[in-house]
Order: C-alpha cells, then structure tokens, then sequence
C-alpha cells in the first residue's frame, strides 16, 4: 500500500483514486464514505452534472446549480474522501500513478486501488467541423452555448422585419433523434410554442420551426417500436417536423445540407443547429488499452472483465460511459450501478475477500420525456407512454436532482418548472451583444476550448 495523500494519517491506508466525479465516480466514492481506505476524487471540472436535465438549463427552464452542484460539497460531509480539481492527462498502469494537470502544473496521485469513470464526450463521426456550427450537448458549457445561440435567435429575428431574412433565424435543427435529440427537440417546440409567449413584439414565437433529423428509420432507434411512434406522434403534435432516412451531410453557419435515402438532396437555412448525432468516450480509454491487453469497441469503450477490472490489472476498475460489457447501454442508471460495485468489489478485497463478484445490472426504469405529459418509459418487460410515463419521468429525475441538494428548495424549483412552462433562465450568455453573425466559442473537436473552468 502507499502512503495516503489525505490528511496527516500516520498508518498508510488503502487508497483509492477515482478519475470523474459524474454518476459512476460519486457514486463509487459515496459507497466508500464508511470504508478504511482514503479516496481521491480528481475532476475537470468543479462540479458533479446531472447530464439528464442539460437540455433544460440549454432551454431556460433551470439554472447551473439546480443541475451541476460542486462535487467538493457534495462530497463535504465525507471524511476519508479529498476532492482535486485537476485534468488528467496519463495513467501510469506499472507505478500506479494518475498523472493531472491542475492550476499551472503537473501532479501525480499513486493509487492502489483506480476506478476511471471519465464518461465520454460527442462524437462527430468524422465529421468534426461540425462542431463549430452545432454544438453537442455534454457540458454545462454546451448548455450554456446552446441558450446563448437559442435566445440570441429569437433576438435577432425581433430586431429583423424581412421574413426570407427572419425565418432561417427561427428554424431549429436537431442532428440525432436518440434520446437527448428527441428530448431537446421537445423542449424547444415547448419553449417557442408555450415558454415564449407574448414575449416579442416582430413575431410570433410559435411559428419557429423545430426540426429534427435522422438517417434512421424511427426515432429512438434501440426502443421497441410502439413507443418510439408514440414518441413521434407526441413530437408531431407539437409541431416537430421529424425528418427520417434523412443525413446531414453539411454543416455551416447558415444551415445544414440533407441527404435522403434516395439520393436527393435538399437544404435548410436555419441559424441555430444542435448535434445529438453520437457519443465518443474518454480519450483515456486508448491510455488503458494502450498498455493494456485490452480492445475498444466504436465508441471507444473499453471492454472489461465480468467483475469491471480492466483484463491484466485487478486493481484498475472502468465504469459508466468508458466501460463496454454485455452491450449494456450508456446511461446513468449503468454508471452509477457499476459505479458502487466497484467500491463494494474494493471494500471486500480491503477486509479480505478475495472471490470478486460479476456485475449484475438491474434494468430499472428507463424514460424519455418529450413534452409535459407526454413520455414513453420501459421498465424492464412493461411499456408505458403518455402522462403515466412523464409522471415517472418526473418522480425519477426529483429524487435524483434533490439527492445532492437542499431538498425542499429543488422539489420546489423542479416541480414548478416541471409544471409550468415558463423559461426564466435566459442570463449568463456570453454572446449576447456580439455583432458576428453567429457566436463560436469552440474548437473543432466539439471540446469547449476551455479547460479548468467550474
Ligand atoms: C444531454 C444528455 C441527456 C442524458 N439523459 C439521460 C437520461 O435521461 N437517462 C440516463 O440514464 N442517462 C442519460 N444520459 C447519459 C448519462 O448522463 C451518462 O450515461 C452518465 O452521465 C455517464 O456517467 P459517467 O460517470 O460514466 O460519466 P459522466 O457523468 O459524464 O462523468 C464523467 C466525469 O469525468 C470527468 N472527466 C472526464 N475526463 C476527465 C479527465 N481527463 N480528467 C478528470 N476528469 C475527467 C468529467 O468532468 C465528468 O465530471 C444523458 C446524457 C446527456 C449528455
């Protein structure tokens, strides 16, 4: 064992490094608040993101701290745990180090047991200038580019009278009709349709154009096919021209290039685009796989051993979005179950258990809002959509976002914007007032440029 670096411990303890405090890594570290080991959390960023509701802050229904609470208080009442803001930038499987950029320098955490739960980030499948005209949706800073250039548009189409001019600015378009693209799809229908109005003068914000493309056949593509129509009937009815068989081939300030499954092609003038086309994980997968006798799968996910250790290193745990078994899917429910069975697997070695357990998943609800009342949820073998499915919807995302939150507070917040329709949050967007046609704040790989920010 190595000596921690927590506290002024005099015995060496068992200690744990935990890259990414998201779902798999808190949860990882909370199962471990009771053990004999000392943990170290090292994050990017200040803050533990609800990933689920990042469509609601890019929509202007809830702000940074209802969604991203500081991982450091979260994490505070928590004795044997430190938190480190720091990048990391190299695993080290031999000597057991993590290597991190932090503010101005390079430091190194030995470890002896590592869980890396890094996530993953958008992929652009080959297509990475893309990302300057639509951004993806995977950060806070996303989140807050996304409004930015949403509320931006309904700005700029008030100050504009001529309507070939106005309309492009009032057409949404949304790559990708997964889960995160059929969700935003239905928040911005709900925003123009209901949140906005009265609020402008030079239109009406109810004749915004939502449009949401796939080269699939159905939206959410890996749902059973009943749901995924009435996931599309509930879009059509609010007024979201869902485009199937349909590739978006261009993109660039203006507007996106389609392709059709017959070959033709056609154009839409729209101002604000929004990738949800694909997910790629963690650059440092291709670390551990580099030193490691380990294959990745298209995504970049590193495929691990029934008990979640990385083949070859027993002491190296890989969960939540980095992790590849069984085709399990990237979600939060999987980040945070392998998440604490990798802190249960730790907890048992540490009293001397030497017969790890597989991971076994537990299928609980999966749920896809697409507007108020309107939802389709599977819950292992039952099917549910309509105001049953948003109902679950919301218990489900209250008691997550309340878990890590003064809770009276948040239950308030979350059920009046769960309820009504407003959109407040419109505060906080760095673009407001700049004279370029379109703001850009992003490097082509779809990263924000900027590292170490809260
Ligand atoms: C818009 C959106 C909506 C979603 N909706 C749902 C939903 O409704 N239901 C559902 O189940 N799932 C949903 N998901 C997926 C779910 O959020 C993820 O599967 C889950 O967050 C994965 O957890 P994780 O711990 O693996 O990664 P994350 O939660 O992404 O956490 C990774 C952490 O690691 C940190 N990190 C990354 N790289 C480094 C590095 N080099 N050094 C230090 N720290 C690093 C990051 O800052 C981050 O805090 C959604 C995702 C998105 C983007």
């Amino acid at each position: 064992m190595t000596a921690s670096t927590n506290g002024n411990t005099a015995v060496a303890r068992h200690s744990v490094v935990i890259i990414g405090g998201g779902f798999g890594g808190l949860y990882a570290a909370r199962a471990l608040r009771h053990a004999p080991v000392d943990v170290t959390v090292v994050d990017r960023v200040k803050h533990h993101l609800f990933q689920p509701m990042l469509y609601q802050a890019a929509t202007g229904a809830l702000s940074e701290g209802d969604i991203a609470p500081p991982i450091r208080d979260v994490l505070r009442r928590q004795r044997n745990t430190e938190v480190l803001w720091g990048d990391v930038t190299d695993i080290d499987l031999e000597s057991r180090e993590v290597v991190f950029e932090t503010i101005g320098r390079s430091e190194r955490v030995s470890y002896d047991s590592l869980v890396v739960a890094p996530g993953a980030g958008a992929s652009y499948l080959g297509h990475n200038g893309f990302a300057i005209h639509a951004p993806a949706l995977k950060t806070i800073e996303d989140a807050f580019e996304l409004r930015g250039r949403v509320f931006r548009a309904f700005e700029m189409a008030e100050l504009e009278r001529r309507s070939e001019r106005r309309d492009p600015l009032l057409t949404f378009v949304i790559v990708g009709a997964g889960a995160t693209g059929v969700e935003l799809a239905g928040q911005l229908a709900e925003l123009s349709r209901h949140g906005l109005k009265r609020n402008f003068r030079g239109f009406n914000p109810q004749d915004a154009r939502v449009i949401l493309l796939d080269r699939a056949d159905a939206v959410l593509p890996t749902w059973p096919e009943r749901l995924q129509r009435r996931a599309r009937q509930y879009l059509q009815r609010l007024g979201v021209e869902v485009r199937l068989h349909s590739t978006a081939t261009g993109i660039d300030a203006d507007g996106v290039d389609v392709t059709h499954q017959d070959g033709s092609t056609d154009r839409i003038q729209a101002y604000t685009k929004v990738w949800a086309g694909g997910v790629q994980a963690s650059p440092l997968g291709r670390i551990l796989a580099r030193q490691s006798d380990t294959t990745s799968d298209r995504s970049g996910r590193i495929s691990v051993r029934p008990d979640l250790t990385l083949p070859g290193y027993p002491e190296v745990f890989v969960v939540g979005d980095l992790m590849s078994l069984k085709r399990l899917p990237a979600s939060a429910e999987v980040a945070k179950q392998s998440g604490r069975h990798a802190a249960r697997t730790i907890k048992r070695r540490v009293k001397g258990h030497s017969d790890d357990r597989q991971f076994r998943y537990h299928d609980r609800l999966a749920v896809v809002s697409v507007a108020r009342f309107r939802a389709v949820a599977r819950i292992g073998g039952l099917r549910v959509a309509g105001s049953v499915a948003w109902l679950m919807w919301f218990a489900v995302h209250l008691v997550r976002l309340t878990r890590f939150k003064h809770r009276l507070s948040a239950l308030a917040k979350w059920t009046a914007m769960a309820f009504r329709r407003k959109r407040r949050q419109r505060a906080g967007d760095r673009h407001d007032l700049a004279a370029d046609g379109e703001p850009v704040a992003r490097s082509e790989s779809g990263q924000s440029q900027r590292r170490l920010t809260g």
